[in-house]
């Protein structure tokens, strides 16, 4: 199936928005255009010379990677570093490279949302709430006879979405009055005549990104010819928003540190891993952040976490932890983050349906660190 690199990108975007990525980072198409179309797509953690050689030996025509391929300014494209050769090479065989990094890190629906159902927690939360999303409470008048319909208009646009529910709605009955004037053609009534209805104000809130298409959707399907509505600012988007790093969640069964242990290394398919702090007895509350999240110890414990789980521990981080009194693991960097390709993978799938590539993982793309 071929598809224009564009609407890959729509896809992404539309869960990971680049909004989300950190103002240091460096996220979005790096090689390429969006007007190039699409046959084969590797998915990768990082775009290493042997991940480019990949692609061109298997034909792909697009580089999905988490971590950015370009990202301190480059100064030259000089085929004599490697990194202008690896340029060279991707646009002479027209390969793309996409990067989608602490954008997707951050997504409600993101890659630590997937590495916290990996590991099996449930009534995910996100650990450190950030970019808040600008919420509206959109009020809609309607004769009760419409009311249905306009619901289904408001739940198919993304009101009334909050958390695991859709269709959150509000409906209250009252009655409407309106005078047509000369020229106007109504629904009931007649001109000049006051009119009494009927009428239910429906209610639900909205995302700032989708309120235009949602008034414009409600205006086509609006039995009136002008239509009654009120757009409020609410002041508690932060309260909504499920945006920003690391997740926090509980185990359906509370297990003992040793099992917890075991249970981790075979979920996130690991052959080692270290740990710090306080050992708890029984673990039931677990925060993870992907990538280096040893910032976390302070918020993991503050939510209560018996243990975070993370990547790139370092000596001081140990000593945070014990004196912070939670437990840590290190599963590594490339340990919480090789699952990004089964990420993308999920949520390339579901974007695009029946028009999405086929996607391939980077074999050549591998954990840096070693351990003999
Ligand atoms: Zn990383």
């Amino acid at each position: 199936m071929s598809v224009k690199l564009n609407q890959i990108i729509q896809a992404i975007e539309a869960l990971a928005p680049e909004r989300l990525a950190e103002s240091w980072d460096n996220v979005g198409l790096q090689v390429g255009s969006r007007q190039q179309c699409i046959n084969r797509i590797l998915l990768t953690l990082d775009v290493t010379a042997d991940v480019v050689d990949e692609a061109v030996v298997k034909k792909a025509d697009l580089i999905i990677a988490h971590h950015p391929f370009i990202f301190n300014g480059l100064k030259t494209v000089s085929c004599d570093g490697e990194k202008g050769q690896m340029i060279a090479q991707l646009i002479k065989n027209d390969v793309a490279v996409y990067v989608a990094h602490t954008n997707l890190d951050k997504a409600a629906k993101g890659l630590n949302h997937y590495l916290a159902e990996i590991i099996g927690l449930e009534k995910i939360k996100t650990l450190e709430p950030s970019n808040p999303t600008r919420y509206y409470k959109l009020v809609v008048f309607t004769p009760v006879e419409a009311s249905h319909k306009i619901i289904e208009v408001l739940g198919k646009n993304g009101a009334g979405a909050i958390g695991d529910y859709d269709y959150c709605t509000y409906r209250s009955s009252g009655t409407g009055t309106f005078r047509p004037k000369e020229g106007a053609k109504p629904f009931i009534g007649a001109v000049d005549k006051m009119t009494s209805v009927s009428e239910d104000r429906i209610e639900a809130i909205v995302a700032a990104p989708e309120l235009k298409n949602l008034i414009a959707a409600l205006k086509r399907n609006h039995p009136y010819e002008a239509m009654a509505y009120d757009v409020i600012p609410l002041e508690n988007g932060d309260l909504i928003n499920e945006n920003g790093l690391g997740k926090i969640g509980i185990l359906s069964q509370p297990i003992g540190a040793v099992d917890f242990i075991t249970e981790i290394k075979k979920r996130l398919d690991l052959k080692a891993l270290r740990g710090a702090g306080k050992v708890p007895e029984i673990v039931r509350r677990v925060a993870i952040c992907s990538g280096a999240g040893a910032d976390m110890i302070g918020l993991a414990k503050a939510k209560r976490a018996d243990v975070l789980i993370t990547g790139d521990l370092k000596h001081h981080d140990g000593q945070r932890a014990l004196e912070n009194n939670i437990w840590v693991l290190d599963a590594g960097h490339y340990g919480t983050e090789k699952w990004v390709t089964d990420c993308l993978k999920q949520m390339l799938t579901a974007g695009l349906e029946d028009a999405c590539p086929e996607m391939i993982v980077a074999e050549s793309s591998r954990d840096f660190i070693v351990n003999y």
